[in-house]
Order: C-alpha cells, then structure tokens, then sequence
C-alpha cells in the first residue's frame, strides 16, 4: 500500500483546454479520498494522470516515495475501476474475476478465497456463469469493482463506479465499500460527481472545479466550514442558500441588506462590504408570521418522506429572491 502526492500538475490538451491548473494534493496511505466537483471539472482526466492514461504537461506524480510520472500504467500497480468497465466480454463473470489473479501468478487457493470474498461482498453468487453481455449494467459493473477489489493492488483509483447501480444497490455498495476500504486498509481514490455519495464515502472531500482544487477536508469540514461559495454552494442538497448582501450600521444596530430582504446582524463584525449571505435550508424554520423574520410566499412543495423541501420567494415581491427551506 502507498499514499499518492501530485506536484503542481497541470494538464493541457491538445486542443488548448486546460483540464487540470497545477494541482498540489496529497492522498495519505490508506486513505479514501474522494474527488467531488461539476460535470467537466477534471475529475476523469485526475485519475488517468494517477492512472498513467494521461501524460501531465508539467509537474509530477509520486505514489509511495517514487515519482511515477513517466512510468506506464503497468508499472504502477493500481486497480482502476471506471465509468466504461472493460470486461472480457468472452469470459464468465468467474473467469473475468480471477483472470488479473492468474497471470499475476497467484496460488489456485488464493484466487478461490479472494474471488469467494468478492463474489460473497457484491452479490455475485447468481451470475458466476454468465458472460458480460448476459448482465446488467449495475452487475458489469459489481464485476469491474469485484475484479480490483480482488487484485489488491497498491491503490485504487475508481471513477463513479457506482453511477449504473439503482438507488437501493448504490447505497449498500457505497457501505460495502467503506468496510471493504477499512479490511484492506488500501488508498482509494473515488470520483464523483455526486455530493453525497462524496460526503457518505470520503474520509476527506476533494473539492474540485474548473480543473482547481477549491477545498480538501473532512467532510464535515466541508459541510461546516466551506472555504468559499462554490463549496458552500455545491455540498449539501438542497445547496444553501445564497445572497449577495452589504452590512448596514445605524448606530448600534447592524443588518445584512439583500435586494430582497434585511435581517439582524447582530454579532457579526465584517470588515468589507459587499459579500454574500449563506443560509443552509436545514437551517430555517418555519415560525408565526409575527415572530418570523424573514416573510415569503411558498412557490414550489417537494416532500421526501423524512424532510419536505419548500422553494419560497422571500422578501419583497418586486425584487424577489428565491429560497430553499
Ligand atoms: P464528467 O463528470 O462529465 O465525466 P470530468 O470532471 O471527469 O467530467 P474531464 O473528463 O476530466 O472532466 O474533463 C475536463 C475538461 O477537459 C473538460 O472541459 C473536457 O471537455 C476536457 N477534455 C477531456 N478530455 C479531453 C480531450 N481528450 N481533449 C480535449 N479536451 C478534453
């Protein structure tokens, strides 16, 4: 096992975009990082770079104490799980999985027990049999996660292994896969676009967007201290609310005035002005009309079983401004 250190990578393609702008982020050995961030952050290109798959345009890669950077994926001993889960489509789930295993030389027993636990984790007793073309999509891809699992390479790096399992399978994967994390005590790097399956999984978020880390932290930290509005703004969901705002005085009284609304600041010593007033939806109630502090007019009502989502405009009509409660 080896922790993963990237130094200033910066990866341009070809065609002039620049996926990655020298990313400086550490991955501790034994670690399960998640990488969060939008469609087309550079997620994918991260990992092919750890991978190998990609050549970064400047800085380095080092998994352990060695500088990887120009060695071949081969060389590097990682399991890669991604999104297009290459199975060999002419052999049986069983021969996919211990497949990896024999060409590393491993002991017939040792194949049987590796591959008897995977099967036994991710449900896979069915279609030992079958051939990739005869699975769903979700077990292609139990097969793809089975097939690293059983490697036990150095580090794995997966790339939304889970996106084609349904509701139900996607949250006890994600649980197998933090007790699989712990067992084997492996680095993981997992990327999704997903911010909870990225706060559920990570022992540490990664915070990515246009191609820049925003925040690596706990994710807690994240959730609690998030380090600017993108983050406050993309983890949690419904995503806080956010409003541009300036802090008035008059006299000992101080407000956070938006173009919709002002509510009582007191407390709060900013130093600058404008800035933005972030509420997160679980943080607001709903109260009397004379004790409530903000008044609005409910748009929109999505209830969720457990918690109900109230989409209210706030404020004044003619400059309204949207909320989530
Ligand atoms: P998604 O969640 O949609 O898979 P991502 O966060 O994984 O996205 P990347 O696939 O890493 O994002 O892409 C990062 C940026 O680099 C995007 O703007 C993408 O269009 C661009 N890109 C990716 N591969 C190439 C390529 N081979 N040539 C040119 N641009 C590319």
């Amino acid at each position: 096992m080896a922790g993963i250190r990237l130094e200033k990578v910066r990866k341009v393609y070809p065609d002039g975009t620049v996926a990655l702008h020298g990313l400086d982020l550490a991955i501790a050995d034994g670690e399960l990082l998640v990488v969060v961030g939008p469609s087309g952050c550079g997620k994918t290109t991260l990992l092919r770079v750890i991978a190998g798959l990609e050549t970064p345009t400047s800085g380095k890669v080092y998994i352990g104490s060695r500088d990887v950077t120009d060695l071949s994926p081969q060389q590097r001993d990682l399991a890669m799980v991604f999104q297009t889960y290459a199975l060999y489509p002419h052999k049986t789930v069983r021969q996919n999985l211990e497949f990896g295993l024999r060409v590393r030389g491993i002991a017939a027993n040792v194949i049987a027990e590796r591959v008897q636990q995977v099967v036994a984790t991710l449900d896979l007793a069915d279609v030992l049999d079958r051939r990739p073309w005869q699975l769903s999509g979700g077990q292609r891809q139990r097969v793809a996660l089975g097939r690293a699992i059983a490697r036990q390479p150095q580090a794995f790096l997966l790339d939304e292994p889970l996106s084609n399992l349904d509701a139900r399978l996607r949250v006890r994967t994600r649980t197998e896969l933090v007790r699989i994390h712990r067992h084997l005590g492996a680095t993981m790097v997992f990327v999704t676009h997903d911010q909870e399956e990225a706060m559920t999984l990570g022992d540490r978020v990664a915070v990515l967007n246009d191609g820049q880390l925003q925040q690596v932290a706990t994710p807690m930290e994240v959730y609690h201290r998030p380090a600017n509005t993108f983050v406050a703004g993309f983890i949690g969901s419904p995503g806080m609310n956010l409003f541009p705002c300036s802090l008035e005085r008059t006299g000992s009284k101080a407000e956070l005035v938006t173009p919709g609304f002002r509510i009582g600041a007191t407390g709060l010593s900013l130093a600058k002005a404008p800035c933005t007033l972030g509420i997160r939806p679980e943080e607001l109630r709903l109260a009397q009309r004379d004790q409530a502090e903000l008044t609005g007019r409910v748009e929109v009502v999505q209830p969720l079983g457990s918690f109900v989502i109230v989409h209210v405009i706030v404020g004044d009509e003619a400059t309204p401004c949207r909320a989530t409660l």
